[in-house]
């Protein structure tokens, strides 16, 4: 392919792994002409069902579009680069599995904010609230509230556990 910084043709690939649980090519290229370095990923190129928008229109599927939609969730969270590709990977993966040809934007969007639950609370509640149109600010905050009662839940667990070993002790 040609070099991003001066077109040169001639480049060369000086290194080749595997990445994304071996779903992608990672390749670090060198150009011959000016020596500048630049990556290139390679994936199979797999067909994806069409996704279905909410007001009817027919789109290919956008690997783009929801890989920034998970960086976007994840901005400043501690979770990696690979870490969101193979998470895109999932995705995709799970989008062939359903064997449809064509699949609603809310599917897609189901499946994001599954991974992203898995992944990371606060991406999670980001994605969720752009993803799932709340019907209004109250329906938002019943989300969240859910989250930190299941929290809090859990810490009074803990804490009662704590007592009741205390006072085994006594
Ligand atoms: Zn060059």
């Amino acid at each position: 392919m040609y070099c991003p910084f001066c077109s040169d043709s001639e480049t060369k690939v000086i290194d080749s792994r595997l990445v994304a649980e071996g779903n992608q090519v990672r390749r670090r290229r060198e150009c011959q002409s000016c020596g500048e370095r630049f990556t290139t990923f390679e994936t199979a190129d797999l067909v994806l069902p069409r996704v279905i928008k909410n007001n009817g229109n027919r789109q290919p599927f956008d690997e783009d579009k929801l890989r920034n939609g998970l960086t976007r969730a994840l901005q400043k969270r501690p979770v990696s680069v690979e870490v969101i590709e193979s998470t895109l990977n999932r995705i995709k993966h799970q989008l062939r599995a359903t064997g449809e040809r064509e699949i609603g934007t809310r599917a897609v969007g189901e499946l994001v904010m599954e991974a992203l639950h898995e992944l990371d609370e606060v991406a999670y509640v980001r994605f969720a609230s752009v993803y799932r149109s709340f019907q209004d600010v109250n329906e938002f905050r019943e989300e969240i509230d859910k989250m930190g009662s299941a929290k809090k839940r859990t810490e009074q667990e803990n804490a009662k556990q704590n007592k009741d070993a205390e006072l085994k002790t006594d």
